[in-house]
């Protein structure tokens, strides 16, 4: 079968977490989970991630103390997007999608996002800081640098990002209004940010911000083995803490979304 590599890259940084430590552990315990002999990797449509053709691994980028984690970021997508990979982001916080959406838009200036997620991240500032986990979307969006954003499973709107939302354009498919029969479209180029407490934490404990009232894991499953795209060119999965996974039941979680994004990505 011919088909298109996928790089996978970690960015094992939570620096930009407003209120709990931890995510930078889980590149790491992604890739565990993924490579566990108490699954097989192949999705469920019948793609076997196991073949070397399928999966490049590009490694963990570590950071300097003294650099510029986001340049740093942008670079290192930057290069693999050269390379003609499409590509599979681990993170770390969700700030780390700013950086990354922006090289991306140097390639695709015409990219659409699906945002999987309890929150908006739509905030201009949080305490003062406005490259929080909190703003990557507000940034995105007020630099022009995508034509689209779709976010499935908010469940935490307040005033300001409900605010927010109206200014940018931003389409939501709130937990208030779920329909299982969810089928989310797009015409360009679409990039998928998974944060991953858009899963509700019964199914997905390893998270910094408990949001009961979320998605379960097939019903993500689902929304991603219909999304219409002409092609999936990136993605990436953040906000998995796995220092609030005790059972490992979260990174599995991540594994198995992995498995189902790059399904869909390599076509
Ligand atoms: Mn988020
Ligand atoms: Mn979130």
């Amino acid at each position: 079968m011919e088909h298109r590599k996928i790089a996978v890259i970690g960015f094992p940084y939570d620096e930009q977490s407003s209120f709990m430590k931890g995510a930078a552990k889980g590149p790491q315990k992604m890739r565990e989970a993924f490579h566990s002999e108490s699954t097989n990797k192949w999705s469920e449509r019948g793609l076997d991630l196991g073949d070397e053709s399928v999966l490049f691994d590009a490694g963990d980028v570590s950071f300097s103390a003294s650099g510029d984690v986001f340049r740093e970021i942008e670079k290192a997508i930057g290069e693999l997007l050269q390379k003609d990979f499409f590509l599979l982001s681990l993170g770390g916080d969700h700030s780390i999608t700013y950086p990354i959406i922006r090289a991306f838009s140097e390639r695709f200036p015409t990219l659409h996002v699906l945002q999987f997620d309890a929150h908006p991240d739509l905030y201009d500032e949080l305490h003062g800081n406005r490259i929080s986990h909190a703003c990557p979307f507000a940034r995105i969006m007020e630099e022009g640098c995508i034509e689209r954003l779709v976010q499935v499973g908010v469940r935490t709107v307040n005033g300001h990002q409900r605010e927010q939302a109206k200014r940018f354009g931003v389409e939501m498919y709130e937990m208030k209004d779920w329909n299982d029969d969810l089928t989310v479209s797009f015409d360009k180029p679409l990039y998928i940010s998974f944060d991953v407490d858009v899963l509700d934490p019964a199914y997905a404990p390893g998270v910094s911000h408990y949001e009961p009232g979320g998605l379960t894991t097939r019903q993500a499953i689902l929304i991603i083995q219909k999304i219409r795209a002409p092609k999936i060119v990136g993605a990436d999965i953040v906000e998995f803490n796995p220092d609030r996974d005790p059972s490992g039941i979260t990174a599995m979680a991540c594994a198995k979304i992995l498995k189902e994004i790059v399904a869909r990505m390599v076509g």
